[in-house]
């Protein structure tokens, strides 16, 4: 059975995309049988992989609608992970969604046959706490924040907390938290080390050793539709999301 991960962080343009896109891509690397499902209405992690968005005949929407069995919706990408694309469609979901039995658990619904087909299940969310973001954290076990090193990076962070709670409480009780990543690090300056102790005194263990270095090379892979360990294998990017890889997998492969 896969363990299903959503990463999730309501602030825009913190590394959610480029840590689902990356991080998925090592772990498959690594040998692991990965799909990743893209939440967003925007489709970064879809064009991330190399899927061309106006190509598409289907994905995710109709899926969270139960007109399609995500089995068909599924995209064998050219890089090593699977991929359930996202379409602009998605945008109408919050909405069509609304009025759907149990609409919470759309996408928990949609994902069950093919959670045993994986070893691990990537869900990009988008950057709010819509329903989207809800069906995500329900159909997650874990869930992986990544947080940029500046100064309002802390500000968005109760509320996530309070989100997780309620859906706890909920809809899905034994919802954990995968970890906490810093990306975009750079880190002499002074203000990121402030914002990393202080996400260090709440968070603890769950902050992954591995940091994400600010690298034009991130920023760029996806305009080549291409994940970092391909793009640019031995850069630096690729080393810290391959390291990020390997301490994800030290943490759930353990006996
Ligand atoms: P989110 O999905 O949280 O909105 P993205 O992953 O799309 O965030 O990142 C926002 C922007 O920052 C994108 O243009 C992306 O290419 C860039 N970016 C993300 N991580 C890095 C990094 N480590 N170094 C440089 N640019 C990055
Ligand atoms: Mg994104």
């Amino acid at each position: 059975m896969a363990k299903v991960v959503a990463v999730a962080n309501q602030k825009g343009g913190v590394g959610k995309t480029t840590t689902v896109v990356n991080l998925s891509s090592c772990i498959a690397a690594l040998g692991k049988k990965v799909l990743v499902v893209d939440l967003d209405p925007q489709g970064n992690t879809t064009s991330g992989y190399g899927v061309a968005k106006h190509t598409l005949t289907s994905g995710i929407y109709p899926c969270l609608l139960g007109e399609t069995d995500v089995r068909e919706a599924i995209v064998k990408t050219k890089f090593n992970a699977d991929l359930i694309p996202s379409n602009t469609e998605l945008a109408g979901a919050g909405i069509e969604l609304v009025s759907v039995d149990r609409r919470e658990f759309s996408l928990r619904s949609a994902l069950a046959p093919v959670v045993p087909l994986y070893d691990y299940i990537f869900i990009d969310c988008p950057p709010s706490l819509d329903l989207l973001t809800l069906n995500g954290l329900c159909a997650c076990d874990t869930v992986l924040i990544p947080i940029q090193c500046e100064y309002y990076a802390l500000e968005g962070l109760s509320e996530l907390m309070n989100t997780l709670k309620t859906v706890r409480k909920k809809y899905n009780r034994y919802l954990d938290i995968e970890g906490v990543v810093f990306t975009m690090y750079s880190g002499r300056l002074n203000l990121t080390m402030q914002v990393v102790a202080q996400v260090k005194k709440y968070y603890g263990n769950k902050v992954y050793k591995s940091v994400i270095p600010r690298t034009v090379r991130l920023s760029e892979a996806p305009s080549f539709g291409m994940p970092i360990n391909f793009y640019e294998p031995n850069g630096k990017g690729c080393e810290a999301y391959m390291a990020m890889a390997r301490e994800f997998l030290a943490a759930n492969e353990k006996d």
